[in-house]
């Protein structure tokens, strides 16, 4: 039974893991936002980084989404468009596409396989997809389900079953998972019934994991060594 699809976890996945100091992000937001006033804009910043804290928790505890509007929201602070943009280009140098990518893409759909992505994130699309855009791979996937725009973060077995329907498959047993992280990523898609493939090279923020026991079908080093493992299991036997 040949693969019909791989789905792609993004960050740490399709993206290589950075580590970022978590509170600098905020700090990017609220400088902008409270230009005039430092001593507002260290309490605003606060207060971000706390929500964004809750709202992992709940990722990790109740897999229930939430979207950047909703930690803005919580933690009292009006949306701003500049401070959004500061907030973004911080983001911006750490989440360039892994190189091995655009030929991993351009190989899996010269073999009619379906590409589709799997996000737990609080980014809205157009965020998503203008990083794709500025990598030149956007045109190559075939649907992407960020979690910003469903109830659901991985595991939870919905978010799975909507990124299989974004990349229009139906069958879990011929679509491969690819992701970083053993809890979201490979117990979730081995419990929908998918091969799971982990790329173990994230330092997954301790209050963000969960100790899982869970063996995926492989463990590649590179995204590119994913390829022969897709034809194997797509070899007639
Ligand atoms: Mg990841």
């Amino acid at each position: 039974m040949s693969v019909l699809a791989v789905i792609f976890d993004w960050g740490g996945t399709l993206t290589p893991w950075h580590t970022i100091e978590a509170a600098d992000q905020w700090a990017a937001f609220a400088r902008v936002a409270h230009a005039d006033r430092p001593t507002d804009a260290e309490e605003a910043a606060a207060r971000l980084l706390a929500a964004e804290l809750r709202v992992w928790e709940a990722s990790r505890d109740h897999h229930s989404s939430a979207r950047f509007a909703d930690v803005l929201a919580a933690a009292g602070v009006d949306p701003h468009e500049a401070a959004e943009l500061a907030y973004r280009e911080f983001w911006d140098p750490h989440t360039f596409i892994d190189p091995d990518v655009p030929d991993l893409f351009a190989a899996l759909r010269d073999r009619g396989i379906k590409i589709g992505v799997l996000s737990n994130t609080i980014w809205d699309r157009a965020w998503h997809e203008a990083i794709f855009e500025r990598d030149g791979v956007l045109h190559l996937i075939d649907g992407a389900v960020y979690t910003s725009e469903v109830p659901w973060t991985k595991p939870h077995p919905e978010a799975f079953r909507a990124a299989m329907a974004a990349a229009g498959v139906e069958d879990p047993a011929r679509c491969v998972f690819v992701g970083d992280r053993p809890f979201d990523d490979i117990s979730g898609a081995r419990a929908v019934g998918m091969r799971a493939v982990l790329v173990p090279h994230s330092e997954i923020p301790p209050a963000q994991q969960v100790p899982v026991d869970v063996h995926p079908d492989a463990v590649i080093d590179r995204l590119r060594d994913l390829l022969p493992l897709v034809d194997t299991w797509s070899a007639p036997r």
